[in-house]
């Protein structure tokens, strides 16, 4: 059926692809094969959408210069109301990648667009703006999808959604294999460590039909976790490797890999090598998300030894409650702190990896989880303080990573089970991956009074349906990972009320 529709869609817009034809020529493109050849397997993506435009995204493979790459914006699907069209050069130093800004479009608008060079044209693509006041945004958060681990069935069940926006927060690729279990699929290369190897792993993402479909389909605002570069590397430090040198290579070739991958801003990798992932979307008078990177700019986990780094449970750390230990950077805090004061949206949503409210384990009340905010407990204090400040009508924490579903209420200091709840937190389990250690999470509910919600049983997505009275997330679970066919299912609802910050 998939093909039937492509090759219609070729048919239809023949006729205006052989104004490429010239552009496949200079670009070496032998006339003949390009019959045959498709530079558009990688598929087709939006992102960072606005009230008037958005990002497209697509990379075009098997290349090994800078091509030429046709584009077209309509509002409708035929392509008969062309509203913007051009050409952008993909450079072979990013892969092929291009990153194309529009703008100038209408508000709260659907468009459809496609990229060609010669007689190949890329499969169709739908985004929307952003309405200039929304009443409502339907969001759907992901995080931590593991190619081995199980299907990506739960974007599947986000199409059926009408789904505004998607958030991914982090672990989009996972850059190894790890844990006991089932896989349904193999990556069927090593561990990355280059640029070339890197990009192999995203494209081998970028085939899975699941995930295909949905960022075809909708716009996405994404932010990397560890696994794009290295399980709980910390900054500039990694976990496998002694030598500090090699560790900074792997990761400068991961964020370039991650960047041209992604539909983001073209400004978004910075001549130095930064890729600079905070970042706000605004949705009106409805909804600011604060969107943090809380692994590029972090303190090594507290407590860490050489031969011993990454998350781990340390015990009497005072070194998790230094002013020192940061999650987010200065820089990056300074510019939180800032937009959260000039914040007037209903919702102020605040999307960043890990999870965020403190986790009392087992052990005792001075161990903690060194990789999550608890190993970063003074950050994570000046944070509360800033979401609690007057002026914050709604603060709402979303992450990911832990590979569990959880719903708290953030408290304005976690010691104390009396003081006030400043603000909801809601976490996503795993898209596609293993649930998270039972040992650590099990206990937590009887441990942790302000946890409203947990489990550790299922992956899936939360759908957060938003308007100007509450927000209703609902965890949505898939049923069966290792069923490429799975459906998804509500395992739980729980609403957030405007003014009354935690879960009703
Ligand atoms: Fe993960
Ligand atoms: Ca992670």
């Amino acid at each position: 059926m998939m093909i039937g529709r492509r090759r219609l869609l070729r048919y239809a817009s023949a006729l205006a692809a052989t104004r490429f034809l010239g552009a496949a020529a200079q670009a070496g493109v032998p006339a003949r094969s390009a019959m045959q050849f498709d530079p558009f397997t990688l598929g087709v993506a939006s992102g960072e959408p606005t009230s008037d435009g958005f990002v497209l995204w697509t990379r075009a493979a098997g290349f090994e210069h800078d091509v030429v790459l046709g584009y077209e914006v309509a509002e409708d699907e035929g392509f008969r109301r062309i509203v913007r069209r051009g050409q952008v050069r993909a450079l072979a130093t990013r892969g092929g990648a291009v990153h194309q800004e529009i703008s100038g479009l209408r508000p709260g608008s659907h468009y459809f667009f496609r990229f060609h060079i010669g007689d190949a044209v890329s499969r169709l693509g739908k985004t929307r703006t952003i309405p200039q006041e929304p009443e409502r945004l339907r969001l759907a958060l992901a995080s931590c999808q593991h190619w081995e681990q199980g299907w990506f069935t739960g974007y599947a069940d986000m199409l059926s959604q009408d789904v505004d926006l998607v958030a991914h927060v982090g672990d989009y690729i996972y850059e190894k294999s790890f844990g006991a279990g089932p896989n349904v699929r193999r990556f069927g290369s090593p561990d990355p460590r280059t640029l070339d190897e890197y990009r192999e792993r995203h494209a081998l993402y970028k085939t899975d039909s699941n995930l295909a479909a949905a960022h075809a389909n909708v716009p996405f605002v994404v932010t990397w976790d560890d696994h794009e570069v290295e399980n709980d590397y910390a900054g500039q430090s990694g976990v496998e490797s002694d030598d500090p040198i090699a560790f900074v290579h792997r990761r400068a070739a991961a964020y370039q890999a991650y960047f041209e991958h992604m539909p983001l801003r073209p400004g978004a990798l910075r001549p130095d090598g930064e890729l600079r992932l905070y970042r706000r979307s605004n949705w009106g008078k409805l909804a600011t998300i604060h969107m943090l990177d809380t692994r590029q700019y972090r303190t090594l986990q507290p407590c860490s030894s050489i031969g011993h780094r990454g998350g781990q449970i340390v015990q009497d750390c005072s070194a998790v409650a230094s002013p020192d230990a940061t999650m987010l950077g200065a820089v990056q805090e300074h510019w939180l702190e800032r937009g959260l004061a000039a914040d007037n949206a209903r919702w102020s949503l605040v999307t960043q990896q890990t999870l965020f409210s403190r986790l009392f384990l087992p052990a005792g009340t001075s161990a903690a989880y060194s990789d999550i905010w608890d190993g970063y407990s003074a950050n994570r204090l000046r944070l509360t303080k800033a979401l609690g400040a007057p002026d914050i009508r709604n603060a709402v924490i979303l992450g990911g990573d832990v590979h569990s579903f959880w719903g708290n209420d953030v408290k304005e200091n976690f010691d104390d089970p009396t003081s006030r709840v400043v603000a909801s937190e809601i976490v996503t389990s795993c898209l596609a991956s293993r649930n998270g250690p039972e040992a650590l999470f099990g206990p937590a509910p009887a441990l942790n009074p302000h946890v409203r919600f947990l489990d550790n049983r299922h992956a899936g997505y939360v759908l957060l349906d938003i308007d100007s009275e509450r927000i209703n997330a609902d965890f949505r679970a898939v049923d069966d990972l290792a069923d490429p066919k799975s459906v998804s299912r509500s395992l739980k609802a729980l609403d957030i009320a405007d003014g009354r910050p935690g879960f009703a």
